[in-house]
């Protein structure tokens, strides 16, 4: 639930939310609650975000009956509800106060009278991380900065998990269903790391010397960030051993904190923290996310862990938890639908109001939503068609990224963008599960500014590419050394087929395509030949060995006054002369290398982000990519999920329609505003073409038009969400 902190031009307030559980173990033992949820509610009060609360009114009001109720008239599967925030437990509690306001009630009891009237699996909530009362009552379990000064955060190598231990075993008497653990993090803010004496004396066991004094981005440090993982791997898989045996059949999750925009600071990596749990549970929303970053994190939470069930949790507010707004049903339709439609099950986050009141419109919207999302219960689920990987560096995002991770998000977050905009289905592949078999289930795999490979790494997209993958490598890949330092040479020149020559240290690059366009026709597609177009971002000069050349890379001009330091380089500037080739094509084996000497994926999310830098990326994937089961062609506002049921023969492609009116200028950081909210149902036409024989097609809406010619589709969509089911020979 919560938190903090802040840098000088944003707080951000983060919270947490939920969790899950198992429904009714002694009176049937068929699957688990999650395994049959597709939509829930997670409730909690407003008031003790930013500090102990007093007074007979914080969450007089907040009623484990009427939520439950509530909870059932909105159609939902499950409820999580709060047991246990930073400074009180709302049941009656040996370790913790309850709110003044709440007398002898228990919430808890309450809400578990009432949901087993109505066989509701509830999931009890419970903070980790920011246990404030627990840190101030023990001093000794606050972490420590490098200098000494303790403050308030949890270390999870101090007495701290005993503790934890000890309310969740109070929470379980009550026969929950699961317990969601929330913010296992070390801190989104500084000061980063803890020397406190606990973690001095296991990190001297561990490794036979003292902790480095800071952050100091060296060998000792390194171990610093292994120590700082396995500290939060630990607590993880103590807790959950803890409840398997206090509780068998009760169900713990954790809030997952490995995806972008969080980096090492958190102390999370993306699969060593995604799979303690019975599933894996991440945020959303596009207060901390943006609206691509809805389905992006459905998607990297899936790849985390593969197999496992993936809990995505949006929530109720316009700007986000806590803050006493309620969202449009059609914005809110929007997150859940995109949401179902990557194959997750979906928490909203309800934050009361101050004394505990559930707002009615809220709960009207709830209610509309999951009855709408129900009734398309059947066509979510399925596995998802990933023909195109992005591969994600957590080392590069650790050890280029440093204090700067978006640095190398932006080209990642730039990749995800060009699939999405170009409808090319596409998935996650992660540098720490990397193998043969996870690479080869994609046929095409980008490696966007993945600077920081390991002999491990080539050697496995070398077999790869051997067998017939096709690899996209861009910008800086693999020319950055475990800890971040630039490489001298490169580690991938058999792959690239061509001798590293040299970084450019301009980001304002040019590309102008045309000479040697013959060697990759499709390169050029939708771009002028022979124009040189700004690829903002990190560029190389590649000399062809074995590879062919395509196209010019270019260098800026550079005029007098930054020549002379009177003007920097933030402002592009024009082409000037080529100084190498803009993409070499390799052919290895039975497989093939594209590498633009440009970052066509950084341009893209960057502030001159021109289409053309997002086309040449687009054509580099659809150069290589085999003839698709569909092919989609729709507005850039219109994301695509397909589905594959092979069994029954059906392919489901779900459109998913984004549409945030104008908004006005900001008071403050001019021009970057807020996205609107979406208010009007979209109207936008699509054209799927399909590769097998098509026996039927459906689509769920009625307004929806739907013409078929022969294997094409083409559809006229009035609402933010369709499935066009198609059924093949
Ligand atoms: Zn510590």
């Amino acid at each position: 639930m919560k938190m903090f902190h802040s840098n000088s031009t944003f707080t951000y307030v983060f919270m947490v939310f939920f969790a899950c559980a198992t429904g009714i173990a002694d009176e049937n033992k068929k699957a688990p609650w999650f395994k049959k949820a597709l939509v829930g509610l997670e409730v909690g009060p407003t008031g003790t975000e930013r500090g102990p609360e007093t007074g007979k009114k914080y969450a007089a009001n907040f009623n484990g009956r009427d939520i439950v109720q509530k909870t059932i008239e909105a159609n939902a599967d499950y409820l999580v509800i709060w047991a246990r925030d930073g400074w009180f437990a709302y049941y009656d509690s040996k370790i913790l106060p309850k709110p003044e306001g709440m007398g002898k009630r228990d919430i808890l009891k309450e809400t578990m009278e009432e949901a087993k009237k109505h066989n509701l699996p509830v999931i009890a909530y419970c903070v980790v991380q920011y246990g404030s009362r627990a840190t101030r009552e023990n001093p000794d379990y606050r972490m420590v900065d490098s200098e000494g000064n303790p403050f308030e955060r949890n270390c999870f190598n101090s007495g701290y998990p005993e503790y934890v231990e000890k309310v969740i075993a109070e929470i379980l008497k009550y026969n929950v269903d699961g317990l969601h653990l929330d913010m296992l993090d070390q801190g989104f803010g500084p000061p980063y790391g803890c020397w406190c004496k606990y973690c001095k004396k296991l990190f001297q066991e561990k490794y036979g010397q003292e902790m480095p004094k800071g952050i100091t981005w060296d060998k000792d440090w390194d171990r610093m960030l292994e120590f700082r993982y396995d500290t939060s791997a630990r607590l993880e898989k103590r807790l959950t051993a803890f409840i398997r045996k206090t509780a068998p059949g009760v169900t713990v999750d954790y809030n997952y904190h490995g995806n972008p925009p969080f980096s090492w600071r958190v102390g999370q990596r993306p699969v060593q923290h995604s799979h303690h749990g019975d599933f894996i549970t991440g945020e959303t929303g596009i207060w901390g996310f943006s609206a691509l970053g809805v389905g992006l994190n459905a998607r990297f939470y899936a790849a985390a862990t593969p197999g496992l069930p993936v809990q995505v949790v949006m929530q109720r507010g316009v700007r986000m938890y806590h803050d006493q707004t309620t969202r449009p049903l059609i914005d809110m339709r929007w997150e859940l639908l995109t949401l179902l439609a990557h194959s997750s099950f979906v928490t909203i986050v309800d934050k009361t109001a101050y004394d505990g009141w559930l707002d009615p419109v809220a709960y009207d919207r709830f209610g509309k939503a999951f009855t709408d999302a129900k009734a398309r219960q059947e066509h979510f689920g399925q596995p998802v068609v990933e023909d195109v990987g992005i591969y994600f560096s957590h080392r590069t995002r650790d050890w280029y990224g440093r204090n700067e991770q978006g640095k190398y998000f932006r080209s990642f977050q730039g990749a995800h963008l060009t699939m999405v905009y170009e409808h090319i289905p596409w998935g996650v592949v992660l540098d720490e599960s990397i193998s043969l078999k996870s690479l080869k289930r994609f046929p095409v795999i980008v490696l966007p500014n993945a600077n920081i490979l390991n002999k491990n790494e080539v050697e496995l997209f070398e077999k790869y590419v051997e067998g017939g993958g096709r690899l996209i490598l861009t910008g800086f890949t693999g020319l950055f050394d475990q800890m971040g330092n630039a490489l001298d040479s490169s580690m991938i020149e058999n792959l690239v087929g061509a001798k590293f020559v040299r970084r450019m240290e301009s980001l304002d690059n040019h590309v102008r395509l045309g000479k040697g366009n013959a060697t990759l026709p499709t390169l050029s597609t939708d771009i002028r030949k022979n124009w040189p177009f700004l690829v903002k971002g990190p560029a190389v000069v590649w000399k062809p060995t074995t590879g062919k050349p395509v196209g010019e890379l270019l260098q800026p001009d550079r005029s007098n006054l930054q020549k002379e330091g009177r003007v920097g380089f933030d402002w592009p500037l024009s082409a000037a002369d080529p100084v190498g080739p803009a993409a070499i094509l390799n052919q290895r084996g039975k497989g093939s290398v594209l590498t633009l000497a440009a970052s066509p994926d950084y341009a893209t999310t960057s502030e001159h982000r021109i289409v053309e830098a997002r086309l040449l990326l687009r054509n580099a994937i659809e150069s290589f990519r085999p003839t698709p089961l569909v092919s989609i062609d729709a507005p850039k506002n219109v994301e695509a999920v397909i589905t594959h049921d092979k069994e029954t023969k059906t392919i489901r492609v779900h459109l998913l329609g984004y549409l945030a009116p104008p908004t006005t200028t900001p008071p403050k950081n001019r021009p970057f505003t807020l996205p609107a909210l979406i208010e009007d149902a979209p109207i936008f036409r699509a054209k799927i073409d399909v590769q097998p024989e098509i026996v039927e097609v459906k689509v769920l809406n009625e307004t929806t038009k739907l013409k078929r010619t022969k294997q094409r589709l083409t559809v006229q969509v009035e609402d933010i969400h369709e499935v066009v089911v198609i059924q093949y020979r």
